[in-house]
């Protein structure tokens, strides 16, 4: 009997050994995926993305981003380059720069050629475009500006474009003289347009500021503030801004030679983005035909070597340094990158090719991905919340501005549509004054 007990005695004890081995097994498994790999604050990772270049949780991929498919959190900024170049090409527009916040306010900087679009295949509708943000007035940087204006409205843009820019050396070299020969230059345009609703959108606000002025504010409005100093590069009127909203901060020097301002106005900012040039004038004038004595002058005079680059990310020390007006060519970019690195150690990421987009979340981490975007046209459909729309009334009618004899020139419907094709034509706009309409895309409305 005291045998069995013993024995019985045994076996469970053998039981609850063992349970407690597999127990400890089990634990320090957990543990090992825990931390294994994980360094905490028990190691520094990697020579420059750690501890604050991170993924966000809510992304829908971590490499890629598909536009559509992420709302910004309430403390978010995302930034997306638009535009990345001086000199367009198949995959890089001219300079442009899309800050959108976690409130829902967008605000764009430069708008350069062919920019508008990656705006388009991004699904950003042109009436969510409402503040444009000029570093100066080359073409490179402006010249997709007339289109936004002039097609804005067509996409339910009815109240004014507010359009940023710094002022010259002597007035008619001032953004404002700028946009107001934009405006001339476009008559036509917009009065064959003004057949259609347009209502306030060729009414564009021209805020031209003092580009003298060190700090002066540009912007301020919903926790918003965007400030300017002046910055070198092939004549005055050329300037630099930062955007601060919610503790969130982003530098956008434009085009210029390294400069000692933007220094002390971008200390510790989460973005500093810059343009940057590859400083191997003769190797690169060979591969682009422009003579090393004239790539020489130019930089010289007018951008930022990468070394340039290199010394200002060092002193400003931004949680990214973006370099971007580049052109992306496979051969230069270790060459470029090498240069930034010979004085600045933190993270760097290019602000390039056209659709790269970064994210600003939680407490101050940043990540950039590649956007992504089809080749189909891809309009997208205006943004309106409201219950309602109100049609703003057309100026006049398309036949009123179109004589009657280049009319009957044209070729009678009957003529071309099939048999039981032809449909009822429509020829005026309705009625004279505003037409308010159900808004069929209004959040109420489930279709
Ligand atoms: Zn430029
Ligand atoms: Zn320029």
């Amino acid at each position: 009997m005291k045998l069995k007990t013993l024995f019985l005695t045994l076996i469970l004890l053998s039981y609850f050994i063992n349970a407690q081995n597999q127990d400890a097994e089990l634990l320090k498994a957990k543990e090992f995926f825990e931390n294994a790999g994980v360094p905490g604050d028990k190691w520094v990772e990697g020579e420059t993305l750690y501890p604050n270049i991170r993924p966000a949780k809510h992304f829908h991929s971590s490499m890629l981003y598909y536009p559509g498919t992420e709302e910004l959190h309430e403390d978010e900024v995302r930034v997306t380059f638009m535009g990345s170049s001086y000199s367009p090409s198949q995959t890089q527009s001219g300079m442009s720069i899309l800050v959108e916040l976690g409130n829902g306010e967008k605000f764009v900087f430069d708008l350069g050629i062919g920019s508008l679009r990656n705006y388009n295949s991004f699904s950003i509708p042109f009436n969510t475009i409402n503040h444009v943000f000029l570093t100066h007035l080359h073409m490179d940087h402006v010249s997709d500006l007339p289109y936004l204006m002039m097609f804005r409205p067509i996409q339910g843009g009815w109240t004014p474009l507010h359009v940023y820019g710094p002022s010259g050396s002597e007035p008619q070299y001032g953004t404002a003289h700028m946009m107001k020969h934009m405006m001339e230059m476009t008559a036509w345009h917009q009065d064959s347009f003004h057949s259609w609703p347009i209502g306030e959108g060729y009414e564009t606000k021209v805020h031209e500021f003092d580009f003298m002025d060190e700090g002066g504010v540009a912007y301020e409005a919903n926790g918003v503030k965007i400030t300017h100093w002046p910055t070198s590069h092939t004549k005055d009127g050329a300037t630099s801004y930062r955007l601060d909203w919610n503790g969130r901060s982003i530098c956008y020097t434009g085009d210029n030679r390294p400069n000692s301002l933007t220094i002390k106005k971008c200390q510790n900012v989460d973005m500093l983005i810059s343009e940057v040039q590859t400083a191997t004038v003769s190797l690169s004038a060979q591969s682009l035909g422009m003579p090393p004595a004239m790539a020489a002058y130019t930089i010289d005079t007018s951008h930022s070597p990468g070394y340039g680059l290199g010394y200002i990310l060092n002193e400003a020390n931004p949680t990214v340094g973006v370099a971007t007006h580049y052109g992306y060519d496979d051969i230069f970019i270790n060459e470029t990158v090498a240069q930034v690195r010979y004085h600045y150690k933190g993270a760097f990421a290019f602000g390039a090719p056209d659709l790269v987009t970064f994210n600003i979340h939680g407490d101050g981490k940043v990540w950039w991905r590649e956007g992504v975007a089809g080749n189909s046209i891809q309009v997208p459909k205006p943004h309106m919340t409201s219950e309602t729309i109100t049609f703003p009334a057309p100026k006049h009618q398309v036949y009123d501005v179109i004589n009657d004899t280049v009319e009957k020139n044209e070729i009678p419907m009957e003529l071309w549509y099939p048999k039981g094709h032809m449909p009822q034509r429509v020829k005026e706009w309705p009625i004279t004054k505003d037409l308010t309409l159900p808004n069929p895309w209004a959040p109420s409305k489930k279709n």
